[in-house]
């Protein structure tokens, strides 16, 4: 969990890569159905566009089609999703009939100014979704995606106005989500604040 710019995005991938971690974001899955234009992606395009949630009933429909080859055995990480109370507890109903229940949460702390200033620097790759930053994360090669060697491009949503309403959204959400999590003992929360490597740190500690 995290606002836009947390910095979620790039701890999942270093998870992934030092741990085999899948990583799946349920926002670059939408958005890749928006830019093959899919009958979901024509459905959804307008609430990404303009930072809205995409009703709880279609996110569902849709992770649900996702979650039936998720890797149970091996272990994932959800980024982005679930992003309500309803949506957590029909996750959890879902992962309980599956013996799979979600082990940890991490919820990373960010307030609107540093989250402004992350996003206007962020650049993410198309085709796999790892997310770079100008100034604290840049690519090898500029431009250039280290893991796909593909341009980076920058999100149609990361613009200021549309972050303010993404961040507004955010924060009417997680405040039940966090209590829901808190109550079965899995919420970890870190300060978005700190260097990415501070922020990994605690991550892997709180999931060890
Ligand atoms: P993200 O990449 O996580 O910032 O998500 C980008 C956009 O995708 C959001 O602003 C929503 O429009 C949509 N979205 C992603 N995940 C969800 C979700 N769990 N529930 C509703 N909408 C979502």
């Amino acid at each position: 969990m995290g606002p836009p710019g947390s910095g979620k995005g790039t701890v999942a991938t270093r998870l992934r890569q030092e741990f085999g971690l899948d990583h799946i974001s349920s926002g670059h899955l939408l958005r890749r159905e928006v830019e093959i234009g899919s009958a979901i992606g024509q459905r959804v395009g307008l609430f990404l566009e303009n930072g809205e949630l995409v009703p709880d009933r279609t996110v569902l429909w849709f992770m649900g089609e996702w979650m039936k080859s998720a890797p149970l055995n091996d272990g994932f990480q959800l980024d982005g999703f679930p992003r309500t109370l309803s949506q957590a507890k029909a996750l959890d109903e879902w992962l309980a009939k599956r013996n799979a229940p979600i082990e940890a949460v991490m919820l990373f702390a960010c307030n609107l100014t540093l989250v402004l200033e992350r996003i206007t620097g962020r650049w993410n790759c198309p085709k796999c979704g790892r997310v770079y930053h100008i100034y604290s994360a840049p690519p090898k090669v500029a431009g250039l995606c280290e893991d796909c060697s593909i341009a980076l491009t920058q999100r149609t949503d990361d613009t200021e106005a549309v972050v303010r309403k993404r961040f507004g959204i955010y924060k009417r959400h997680a405040k039940p989500l966090a209590d829901y999590y808190e109550q079965q003992g899995k919420l970890t929360v870190v300060d978005a604040a700190l260097s990415p490597d501070e922020r990994f740190a605690k991550t892997v500690a709180a999931l060890n």
